[in-house]
Order: C-alpha cells, then structure tokens, then sequence
C-alpha cells in the first residue's frame, strides 16, 4: 500500500479512503485504485455504497469509449482458452483489455465455475490486462448489477476493450448481452450443445456464433458451422443491421483469432453506421435503471415489517387452497403501501 495504516486493513473504512485520490488513480489508469474502486462499489455497506457512487459520479463523462463485448459459453467450452489467446493478441497490437467474469453458480449452487482454477494465467501478468471475477451473489438488481459498473471503472481506467465473459446459466447470458455491444456465443461443434443454445434464446442474443476447439476434428466442425449457419436464417437477428456470422476457432493453437476479431470490429461498426450502438446503449441504460429500480422496490417490500408480519399466514393461506394468489398479492401490496411508509420514515 506504501503509506502505514494503524487500523487492520479488512474492510476499508470511509476515512481512510481519499475519493479524490480514488478517482484520479482510476482515471490515471491505476489498476489497484481501479480494483479498490469496484471493490467499493461491490460492497453492500452503505458508507462504501455513497463512496462508489462519488466516484462513478466523477468518472462517467470518461466512459463508453471502450469497445464492450460478452461472451458466453457452457464450461469447458474453452472460454478462458480463448479469452486468453484473445487477449494476448489485442495487447500485442497496443490494446488494453479489461476481462469481467460474471459467475452466476457462485450464487446458485456456492461453488464457482469461473473462479477455481487459474485462469488467463499469461493474459493476467501483462501490464495492459485487468482481469477480475465480477461476484454475482448477494447484488441487488440481477446477477451483473455490479458488472455493469466494474465496466464502467474499467473504460475511465483507459481499458478500450471490455471483455465480458459468464457461463449459461440462469440469467446471466441475457443480462450479460444487455450490457454488451457485441455479444459472442462460444460453441463446440456437437449437436447436443447448438440445440440447447437454440432452446434456449440464445442464439437469437449473439451477434457473432464462435466454434472453438476445430482443431479436434475439422470435418465435424465444418458440419456443425453449416447447420448453425442454416438455423440462424431461420431465427430473428440479434440486431436489424448485422447478420450473425458462424466463425471458426481453435483457441488452443491460436487459430482464427485474428479472422474473429475482424468480425467484431465489423459488427461494431456496423452498429455505429446504422445509430444501432447509440439507440442500444441507450435501451440498455434504460433497462438498467429500471432494474434498480425493480430490485429497490422487491427490497423495501420485503423488509417492509407490515408485510413481514403478514406474509406467513397468507402464505399458508394460498399454500391451503383458501386463498387466490392473485388476492394474497393484492392483499400484501396493499400492507406494503410504499407512499405511506415515505411518510412514516419521518414520523
Ligand atoms: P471454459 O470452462 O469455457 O473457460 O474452458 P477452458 O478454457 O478452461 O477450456 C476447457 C478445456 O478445453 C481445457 O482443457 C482447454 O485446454 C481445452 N481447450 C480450449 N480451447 C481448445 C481448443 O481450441 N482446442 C482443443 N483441442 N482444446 C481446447
């Protein structure tokens, strides 16, 4: 740290953060004010909660110059593979690449898919790359509600290329495509995997479907491209100025990389020529809020102590058949009054 700190270094405590210094260090491109930064804004205590908002405050006219980019793909798919190899080739080119790894079974199951192995292990050494797991538990408004400010750090911090990353599950591929411009699909070239990504939406998220690991047989893999290819005219497109195309890659030999990323920046500026980037980044900013605003709302009714006194018994109430869902939810909203419990904060 380089300065003495009398008080046990745990949790920082408001006074021994300078906001100001914060923030100079994130915009000056400092990786530990960038990660003490979203440390701050992960945190559920309120004090560390009114610093992070300072200093988000202070950084967002430095944001959204980065190019933003999620990726999604089952484990073992070859994510931090590819990721890596990515990532090695945009910092040779004089890119600097910020990598969040959005874990949604470190909340669903508490062990973590992401986090327990190393990962990225090269890309993590170089002095132009931030790599950081974004956790998803505990965060009010969805499992990237702090992602989504961690990217925000990362582009005031002069990263140009966000890397989103998060395994398919639950929500996370959708949120992590509603904070992204492009958002990748990482497939391997096996029946059982596209039909799944088909099933489930989201092949009608990616702007850009990769099949990794071609180099374990090529003739498969060309199959798979093909059927893909096939499917994908027949559902809706990600964007109305982009058509998705099907990409091969081996991650592991560093094949295709550079082919790969040409289809990125191809899909970016065609988001830009056509205003789609703008009007996006704006329906996303939107939904963000209103996602806060969803999650603040489910909060205070959940703590509302009304309705903490009521909920069993209506519960069991519809749990026994002798009352309608439909009536127990009205019942409760009404206990939950939010306007009245305004003005009964200051009673
Ligand atoms: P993740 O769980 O999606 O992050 O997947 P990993 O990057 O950890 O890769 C899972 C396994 O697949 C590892 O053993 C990798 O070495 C291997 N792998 C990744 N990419 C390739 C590839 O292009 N070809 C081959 N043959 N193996 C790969």
């Amino acid at each position: 740290m380089g300065h003495p700190m009398r008080s046990p270094p745990r949790a920082p405590t408001t006074d021994t953060i300078d906001t100001d210094r914060l923030i100079a260090g994130v915009r000056a491109g400092d990786r530990r004010a960038l990660a003490k930064a979203i440390t701050l804004a992960e945190s559920t205590r309120a004090d560390h909660q009114a610093l992070a908002q300072a200093v988000m405050a202070a950084v967002l006219p430095a944001t959204g110059q980065a190019i933003r980019m999620g990726i999604s793909g089952a484990p073992g798919a070859g994510k931090s593979t590819f990721i890596e190899a990515l990532g090695l080739h945009l910092v040779g080119q004089g890119h600097r690449i910020a990598v969040l790894a959005v874990d949604p079974s470190s909340s669903v199951s508490g062990g973590s898919i992401l986090g327990d192995k190393t990962r990225m292990e090269e890309l993590s050494r170089h002095p132009h790359a931030f790599i950081r797991p974004s956790p998803a538990s505990g965060a009010l408004g969805g499992v990237a509600a702090h992602t989504r400010e961690a990217m925000l750090l990362c582009e005031a911090a002069g990263f140009d290329i966000v890397i989103v990353e998060t395994v398919g599950v639950g929500q996370s591929e959708t949120d992590v495509a509603n904070m992204t411009d492009v958002f990748v699909l990482l497939q391997l070239p096996n029946a059982g995997d596209d039909l799944q990504a088909i099933k489930k939406g989201i092949v009608e998220l990616a702007d850009i479907i990769a099949y990794n690991k071609i180099d374990l047989d090529a003739v498969a893999a060309e199959r798979a491209m093909g059927q893909m290819q096939s499917a994908l005219t027949l559902l809706r497109p990600a964007s109305p100025a982009w058509r998705t195309p099907v990409v091969g890659v081996s991650a592991l030999r560093g094949d295709g990389i550079e082919p790969f990323w040409s289809e990125v920046r191809r899909c970016r500026d065609a988001l830009v020529a056509s205003g789609e980037l703008t009007a996006k980044r704006q329906r996303q900013a939107l939904a963000w809020t209103w996602s806060l605003i969803d999650a603040g709302l489910r909060e205070r009714f959940r703590h509302h102590a009304g309705v903490r006194d009521a909920l069993p018994a209506i519960l069991g109430q519809v749990a026994a058949g002798s009352l309608t869902p439909t009536a127990a939810a009205a019942r409760l909203l009404a206990v939950a009054q939010f306007r009245k419990e305004e003005g009964s904060h200051r009673a």
